[in-house]
């Protein structure tokens, strides 16, 4: 009895390190400093990618932001989901997109719930103390958005008007703290922003310029306003402390930039003047 106990003791000690050896091996496959997403690969042996490796990376996004990210159908596409699929590929990866609002893409990165965080998303001072950034890929600029006929020329009329922004962006930061959060409606989709606009809902929408192009293209009597509220530069968010994979991302941008990639992927969404 005592041997068949020893016995099963040992099987048990086994396979218990056989388990860590398994979680560490893993953890060292994947770029990402936590065992979350390293462990999660039955997410690709989910999916129909031909890649015959499992290797996963994930990133947060907000598929509601053209050019940048945006659905046709099931797919995504647009610049950052172009720029991010050339880095994956260039790290060994295949590139998995997790959809979700723009406000819960930096605390999805801290959990280690994905990889990063791209999504057309601005540096600022706030978001460097919860993520690291990677080098800047491209510049956005904050633009307000009135209708055709609109009594709102310039950002100085802007004052005790109602104003409709994304939750969450940089849109949102700077409108509340210039105008007054009384005056600022925050919607999940700046799409959303956009329809209360032609409702009536709200006097002008704060959003970033090639948002704002591409839902003023799509819906009549909306104009944008010959003024730049804010410049700013677009980065890729990575968990804190994770240098490894900031490096390898850095490291692939500045590949893919001086081989023309991010140029050419740019001008196939955004049309010069
Ligand atoms: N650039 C803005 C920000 O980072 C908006 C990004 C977005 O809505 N996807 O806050």
């Amino acid at each position: 009895m005592k041997k068949i106990f020893a016995f099963l003791l040992c099987v048990a000690m086994l396979t218990l390190c056989f388990v860590g050896c398994g979680e560490t091996a893993d953890e060292n496959k994947g770029n990402a400093d936590d065992t979350t997403v390293a462990d999660d690969t039955t997410v690709a042996d989910d999916t129909t990618a031909a890649d015959d490796t499992n290797k996963v990376i994930k990133m947060a996004t907000n598929a509601a932001f053209p050019p940048y990210e945006y659905k046709e159908g099931d797919a995504f596409v647009g610049i950052d989901v172009e720029i991010a699929t050339a880095i994956a590929k260039k790290l060994g990866y295949t590139l998995e997109i997790v959809d979700m609002e723009f406000d819960s893409i930096i605390t999805s990165v801290q959990q280690g719930e994905v990889d990063f965080g791209m999504a057309g998303m601005t540096v600022t001072d706030e978001r460097l103390l919860e993520v690291d950034f990677t080098s800047s890929y491209a510049t956005g600029v904050q633009s307000v958005i009135v209708v055709d006929g609109s009594d709102i020329a310039s950002l100085d009329d802007l004052a005790g008007k109602k104003i409709g922004v994304q939750l969450g962006t940089t849109g949102d930061i700077y409108a509340s703290g210039d105008y007054g959060e009384d005056n600022v409606t925050k919607y999940g989709k700046g799409a959303d922003a956009v329809i209360a606009l032609k409702g009536g809902d709200v006097s002008a929408v704060i959003i970033d310029n090639e948002p704002a192009k591409a839902f003023v293209a799509q819906n009549e009597g909306l104009k944008i306003l010959d003024t730049e509220y804010a410049i700013e530069d677009y980065a890729i968010a990575v968990k804190k402390g994770n240098t490894q994979l900031l490096d390898d991302i850095n490291k692939a941008l500045e590949d893919l930039t001086a081989d023309g990639t991010i140029d050419a992927i740019i001008a196939k969404f955004i049309k010069a003047e």
